[in-house]
């Protein structure tokens, strides 16, 4: 059966601006439309969308505009035989930027300045503290898209990578690969522990009080991943009791982040909203995979990034 529609799901404003995510399919063979709530689909129409809906399993393919789709029943998916595909794959410029930002940020106080600046100050910092990230070590955790964008440019850097992934297959610009088993062990001699792995029930707490224990006293935690994947309660521990340096969040267990978290008050943490992806052109990053995808399936071949 071939695809004659192309449903894109009002939620995708989260991320990017519907109309101009539903230009940039001028020129398909299949037309486009933007719904909300409480429509029906059939097997050809396709979706896209950035929340799960129960509707959209009677569709002829689904795909979660986020890399990040553990909000989906993948189990339903495979239920109804409807295949559901990520956006995993193009966030290796965008998300890497941000994890490469907060470490030199962190490492040269960038925050801290601006942080003055906000109070007119001219500020010193203790001469002990600015340093370069330029022969530390990172240990990249999950050695995907992110993970390999974060290592590439973190070794243009001149930092020291590391990482932990499930296979040990050589990585351009990490020296030393750790099984996940062996995280300890990976991340004890790091500077910058960067997490890049995705949310799943084996990777939930995945760094909690054990780890913070291993972590040096100067460690800093950068999670461009998904907010569960670090115990935030045993983060805030770690940094009120200074057992690592700081860290650089983009996720967090609830977001938006609580007005009443403790994150927002230490000066060591950088703060972003979740915006790791955002730049102007994220539509049609999105809008590429998909089209991609749209030809495959009419021409009957594998989808691309197929999670379910
Ligand atoms: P990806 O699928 O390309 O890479 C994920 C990697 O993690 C894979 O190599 C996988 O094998 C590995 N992995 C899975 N479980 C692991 C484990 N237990 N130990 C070690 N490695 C493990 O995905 P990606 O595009 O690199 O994105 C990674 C995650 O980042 C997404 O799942 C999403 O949650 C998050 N993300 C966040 C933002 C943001 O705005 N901050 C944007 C995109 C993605």
């Amino acid at each position: 059966e071939r695809l004659d529609h192309l449903y894109v799901h009002e939620s995708v404003e989260n991320v990017i601006p519907p109309e101009a995510f539903v230009e940039a399919f001028d020129g398909l063979d299949v037309s486009v439309d933007l719904v909300g709530d409480g429509e029906s689909f059939g097997e050809t129409d396709a979706v896209a969308t950035y929340v799960p809906r129960p509707e959209f399993l009677d569709a002829g393919w689904v795909h979660c505009i986020r890399a990040g789709y553990d909000e989906f029943d993948t189990e339903a998916y495979e239920a109804a035989g409807v295949p559901l595909t990520n956006s995993t794959g193009i966030h290796d410029t965008t998300v890497s930027e941000i994890a490469i930002g907060y470490m030199v940020s962190l490492a040269r106080l960038l925050h801290v300045y601006r942080d003055n600046q906000n109070e007119g100050n001219w500020y010193t910092p203790d001469y002990e503290r600015p340093f370069t990230v330029e022969n530390e070590r990172l240990c990249v955790v999950g050695l995907g898209t992110i993970g390999q964008g974060i290592a590439k440019r973190a070794d243009a850097l001149g930092m020291d990578v590391v990482g932990v992934r499930r296979s040990d297959e050589p990585v351009p610009g990490v020296s030393e690969i750790f099984d996940p088993a062996d995280l300890h062990e990976a991340i004890a001699d790091a500077r910058f522990v960067a997490l890049a792995l995705p949310h799943t029930p084996e990777t939930e707490g995945l760094i909690s009080d054990e780890e913070f224990d291993v972590l040096r006293d100067d460690a800093y935690l950068v999670n461009v991943a998904r907010g569960p994947i670090v115990d935030e309660d045993a983060l805030v521990d770690a940094l009120d009791q200074d057992a690592i340096a700081g860290a650089g969040l983009d996720v967090f267990e609830t977001e938006p982040l609580p007005d009443d978290s403790p994150l927002w008050d230490f000066e060591e943490v950088i703060i972003s909203p979740h915006k790791g992806s955002a730049t102007n052109r994220y539509h049609l990053d999105i809008a590429d995979l998909v089209s991609e995808n749209i030809d495959r399936y009419q021409t009957g071949e594998t989808l691309r990034n197929r999670v379910a």
